[in-house]
């Protein structure tokens, strides 16, 4: 070998999602792979004008260096629509802005996790964070999902048996499954947190995409500085502007930013400054609303036609949120090599085992349907019903 690598990048495989991106880019293919957002909804205009907004009035400052906690008018925004929509009180010096939620994970891992940690995911759970957390050489334990949240008995005894230092989970509209924590899986989860040490990470990039269903509550709400809390600009304006945080206690924050400015000394200021002055002269609930209707049409849609085209011994979550769903196949259907026959076929997901640590997953497989026509929903799904049938 040429060079030699730290330890820690050893068994950290490149994500497979970019793998299989690089596949997917061929004008052919019909993919429900990727986990992107719907281009047609972003902002374009809006942000255009503030952008040139920003700059004819903030321009010196604007492209100047700046504080690593990030813009104060942006984490007073997030701190306030935190009060507004979830009850939580949030002072703004509690916000960390990042780039990207992603970066939120890396920064969390960073400043809590040392070789050899015990860290519990669900299973299946965010690739994202997988990479992430993997990097600081950390021992995963893996905790099922149900159709409604985390299994807690199974929570219940990784607990006991293992000095737990971190819990990471997504609760509303998982990536990958879709699947949403109930109310008393929320409560559960918060009892059984309360009873130990460990940090609660609460990933929460699409809690506000919710198309039906009753909203429920933030466990951090129920767990105080127990729970470090991310959302993320990405889903509900756009991604390119790399703009996420970090809501944490005091004592967390501090630690937080001393790693964040080792990374990177600050997320890019061009882009917080921008971001602010879209949201102080658009409306975002109206926004979130129309992407929510666009989100709910295509998840539908989707749903139907796996319902109408799929053999019945498929099953499939029904997501009240987010941007995917998740299929099982019966016993003794591997999704690799579904994903195999069907990238022939030009349609391509993301087969389920990349988002389970220490194995599992073979029969599952993930679906994005926030970035897909319908027409090309109906079209893809019903090519890939014609393959599974000829594999059953
Ligand atoms: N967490 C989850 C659960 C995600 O699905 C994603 C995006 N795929 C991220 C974090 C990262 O998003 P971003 O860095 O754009 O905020």
């Amino acid at each position: 070998m040429k060079y030699s690598f730290a330890n820690r990048m050893h068994g950290v495989d490149e994500s497979f999602i970019r793998e299989i991106l690089k596949v997917t880019e061929k004008p052919e293919i019909i993919s429900f792979a990727g986990g992107l957002p719907n281009p047609g909804l972003f902002p374009v205009r809006e942000i255009s004008d503030a952008a040139q907004k920003a700059l004819a009035c903030k321009g010196e400052s604007a492209l100047q260096y700046a504080t690593t906690e990030g813009y104060l008018p942006l984490r007073e925004f997030i701190a306030q629509r935190y009060q507004l929509k979830q009850g939580l009180e949030v002072s703004p010096d509690e916000i960390l802005i990042t780039n990207g939620s992603q970066q939120g994970i890396d920064l969390v891992a960073k400043i809590l996790l040392n070789r050899g940690d015990h860290v519990i995911i669900e299973r299946p759970g965010y690739l994202g964070a997988i990479q992430a957390i993997s990097l600081y050489e950390t021992e995963f334990h893996g905790v099922s999902m149900e159709d409604d949240g985390v299994d807690t008995a199974e929570l219940e005894d990784v607990f006991k048996d293992h000095p737990i230092k971190l819990f990471y989970a997504v609760p509303n509209f998982q990536n990958p499954s879709g699947i949403s924590y109930s109310r008393k899986k929320r409560d559960d989860v918060a009892e059984i947190l309360k009873s130990t040490a460990a940090i609660f990470l609460e990933d929460d990039p699409y809690g506000e995409l919710r198309f039906t269903g009753a909203k429920l509550p933030l466990i951090k709400s129920q767990i105080r500085e127990q729970g470090i809390l991310m959302g993320s600009f990405s889903k509900i304006t756009v991604p390119g502007t790399r703009l996420g945080w970090v809501c944490a206690d005091k004592e967390i924050m501090d630690k937080l930013k001393v790693a964040k400015q080792a990374a990177d000394l600050h997320s890019n200021f061009l882009s917080q400054v921008i971001i602010h002055q879209y949201l102080m002269d658009n409306d975002l609930d109206e926004h979130i609303e129309k992407i929510k209707n666009v989100y709910g049409q295509q998840c539908q849609c989707m749903f139907s036609a796996i319902q109408q085209y799929f053999p019945a011994k498929l099953t499939c979550t029904k997501p009240e949120g987010g941007m995917f769903l998740w299929v099982t196949l019966p016993e003794g259907v591997s999704s690799m090599e579904l994903f195999e026959k069907a990238i022939a076929e030009n349609v391509a997901f993301v087969p389920g085992g990349a988002f389970y640590v220490n194995g599992g997953g073979d029969r599952s497989f993930r679906l994005n349907f926030s970035n897909s026509t319908e027409e090309k929903i109906e079209t893809g799904i019903k090519k890939l019903a014609g393959v599974i049938k000829r594999m059953l």
